[in-house]
């Protein structure tokens, strides 16, 4: 399968705003939110980022979906934190 990022690689999640620290593939899953990043590219409409975003917010606490990498001090308002420092507006 064809990245469809290629023009515009991302190191941050779209949905949460995590640092990959590296070019983002869509194979990848995000250790943040747990989305699969094939789904959530520049391509999307921005409210598939938006609900995918409250979903984890809302729905699952935003628990980290990989639960050893959270931070201790992790909470709800340090994922809005995030996600308004990492994530392009046009996505918020
Ligand atoms: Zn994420």
């Amino acid at each position: 399968m064809q990245a469809s990022n290629n023009e515009n690689p991302r190191t941050h999640c779209l949905v949460c705003g995590f640092d990959f620290q590296e070019i983002i593939l869509p194979e990848d899953d995000c250790p943040c939110c747990g989305m699969h990043m094939g789904f959530y590219w520049e391509n999307c409409h921005k409210s598939s980022f938006i609900e995918a975003r409250q979903e984890w917010i809302e729905d699952r606490n935003a628990q980290w979906d990989v639960g050893e990498m959270q931070p201790a001090d992790w909470s709800v308002d340090k994922a809005w934190a995030q996600v308004r420092a990492n994530v392009p507006k046009k996505f918020q």
